[in-house]
């Protein structure tokens, strides 16, 4: 029988709060829904959760520390030790338990250990009524400028939480002492009911499924182990977001009941339009309009980067109305650090408009002097007419 406190990769002075914590971590790697068919982490999971249902409870530790492991032998209680002094947990069912009783049942009232597995993970977990169980996961929404997005910030924010009662460090009691195994259901959290041949587990009314009572109430949070609270909170958004993604931010949601784990928070980001620029993926687009000289005769113009810098474009004579140009590597950077995307620039050929006398006169000269090389897709277009009308 290998060392309860090795099982958890614990010190032997290990705080209640840390034998928890390395129980939750374990629990969850070796969580049989996260490890089908797989002996080693059955045994692991067994495992752990014995050492931690010695190690949570004051009273068998002191003995455990004491005497070692045989001394708790038949002396487990409600836990149904197999015979034999073979010792231990002899079912899953009894492991699974422990690991309920631990984080809280209750929820979708399906009894089985799937509920509470999913309730850690999924997003909308925790209700307020069950004992120690997680707490909510949090939502929030967040708009940055594009000049925030591009380079990524640093937002403050302040956030109404549940947050971890301080008085009594999310005991929800006075003191430990005051916390006591629910009489009703032996601590499990669930009481059988018999229904013909069948016997169903059901939350325990007189300990909503945490398995303790409180005699001693703390005065601050009534025995919940958690107050509403205003903490000020930084969220680092990282460069190169878009609107419609969401940042999550692991335990930032609301603080468990009596030292449940807490929810996250999911922040849903926006980012304020640009008046220059578009987002398509990591490229940006920008328009730029010329006029129709500088497209005829070929250009050189200066923009702006959205990093802040600025970059010179050559626009080659002969340039289209709606054509493309990409420059490599000035778009946006790439949110997983992947690089950075391009800038793409559509031209826009604008027909000159409010022509004085001087303006139109030159016109006029340049139209008598435009031959047919000069339009290549008109001229395309009239010889496609002719064919047309010569029918
Ligand atoms: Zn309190
Ligand atoms: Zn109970």
């Amino acid at each position: 029988m290998s060392d309860y406190y090795e099982v958890l990769g614990l010190a032997r002075g290990a705080s209640q709060d840390e034998i928890k914590k390395a129980y939750r971590k374990s629990a969850l790697k070796y969580h049989p829904d996260r490890n089908q068919d797989n002996p080693d982490a059955e045994k692991k999971f067994k495992q752990i959760s014995e050492a931690y249902e010695v190690l949570s409870d004051e009273k068998k530790r002191q003995i455990y520390d004491q005497y070692g492991a045989d001394a708790l032998r038949g002396g487990m209680g409600g836990m149904g030790v197999g015979g034999g002094g073979h010792g231990g947990f002899s079912s899953m069912e009894e492991a699974l338990r422990t690991f309920m009783n631990a984080f809280g049942g209750g929820g979708g009232g399906g009894g089985g250990g799937e509920s509470i597995f999913d309730s850690l993970f999924g997003f909308e977990s925790g209700s307020d009524d069950a004992g120690g169980q997680q707490g909510s996961s949090k939502k929030m929404n967040l708009t940055i400028t594009f000049d925030e997005a591009m380079k990524g910030v640093e937002k403050e924010v302040n956030l109404t939480n549940y947050a971890t009662c301080s008085t009594c460090d999310g005991l929800g009691a006075k003191s430990a002492s005051g916390i006591k195994r629910c009489s009703q259901c032996r601590g499990s959290g669930q009481v059988m009911q018999s229904r013909g041949f069948f016997t169903m587990a059901s939350t325990c009314p007189q300990c909503h499924g945490g398995g303790k009572t409180i005699s001693d109430p703390c005065p601050d949070c009534r025995g919940a182990g958690r107050v509403k609270k205003k903490q000020p909170l930084t969220i680092k958004i990282p460069p190169g977001v878009d609107t419609g993604m969401r940042l999550r931010l692991s335990g930032h949601g609301d603080a468990g009941e009596r030292g449940g784990p807490p929810g996250d928070l999911y922040v849903f980001i926006s980012v304020e339009p640009h008046s220059l620029f578009h987002r398509d993926g990591d490229d940006l687009i920008v328009e730029l309009p010329i006029g129709f000289a500088e497209a005829a005769l070929g250009c050189k113009k200066e923009l702006p980067t959205p990093l802040g810098g600025s970059c010179r474009v050559s626009i080659p004579e002969g340039t289209q109305h709606g054509k493309v140009l990409r420059v490599k590597g000035e778009g946006s950077p790439n949110v997983h650090g992947q690089g950075r995307g391009d800038l793409l620039m559509k031209v826009i050929v604008e027909t000159p408009v409010g022509l004085n006398e001087k303006q139109k006169e030159l016109l006029t000269a340049f139209g008598e002097l435009e031959g047919e090389q000069n339009s290549p897709r008109r001229r395309g277009f009239l010889d496609k007419l002719k064919v047309f009308f010569s029918l």
